[in-house]
């Protein structure tokens, strides 16, 4: 099953950005804007992982954060806080009340991303596959090494992000603009063709002589990975 994240921002934009980019990784997602809400909706259903904002109306991220440490059933819940530029002292009290990571808003949603799945891999070695495998196709995310039929396939950095992407739920569609946020990352201006040309090169990287092309194109939405790649 999935791990489960639980979003604690106020900030409707971020909350939604968050929401949006989590779900497209496979991970299920809830979230609020109230620091009170966090002990409830932690009862119904313990989160893999909290992302949880300083700045909060009411009680605070780090009341939240204190507040979850101090109960045995949620104290090892991990917890990766985010906190606003220029509040360097609090991050290092944010660390201290047992948070563990931290994020400096405007922060980038691959780097979160990043560090969400080193915790979670770390908390829980099975909620993160290390290894993703699709028919004769292998994805090493530690090793950062792709195989087909165990020859090794050379990506460039960012064909490699792209595989790891569509690998992660198979038969899930990406418009290019869903694309372009996972694995550019939003601060960046990339044209919608940029991710047309890459998913070009990642297929000639992958496909060699008559061996079937692992990605789908449907057409006037985008790309995924064929579910039903390596099933025959
Ligand atoms: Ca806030």
């Amino acid at each position: 099953m999935s791990a489960s994240i639980l979003i604690v921002e106020d900030e409707e934009p971020i909350q939604i950005l968050l929401s949006y980019n989590f779900e497209a990784e496979g991970y299920r997602v809830r979230a609020t804007a109230q620091g009170e809400e966090v002990a409830r909706l932690v009862n119904e259903e313990r989160p893999d992982l909290i992302v949880l904002d300083w700045m909060l109306p009411g009680i605070s991220g780090i009341e939240v954060c204190r507040l979850l440490r101090t109960r045995p059933e949620t104290r090892d819940i991990p917890i990766i806080m985010l906190t606003a530029r220029g509040e360097e002292n609090e991050r290092v009290r944010g660390l201290a009340t047992g948070a563990d990571d931290y994020l400096v808003k405007p922060f980038s949603v691959p780097e979160l991303l990043a560090r969400v799945r080193t915790i979670l891999r770390r908390a829980n070695p099975d909620a993160v596959a290390e290894v993703l495998k699709a028919g004769d196709i292998a994805l090493d995310r530690r090793a950062r090494r792709v195989t087909r039929s165990k020859r090794d396939i050379e990506l460039s950095p960012t064909e490699f992000r792209l595989l790891e992407h569509l690998m992660q739920n198979p038969g899930r569609v990406y418009s290019r603009s869903q694309l372009l946020d996972a694995v550019w990352g939003r601060d960046i201006y990339v044209d919608e063709r940029t991710v047309d040309v890459h998913v070009g090169r990642l297929r000639k990287s992958l496909q060699r002589g008559r061996e079937s092309d692992p990605i789908r194109t449907v057409r006037s939405m985008g790309y995924a990975f064929d579910e039903r790649f390596g099933a025959a």
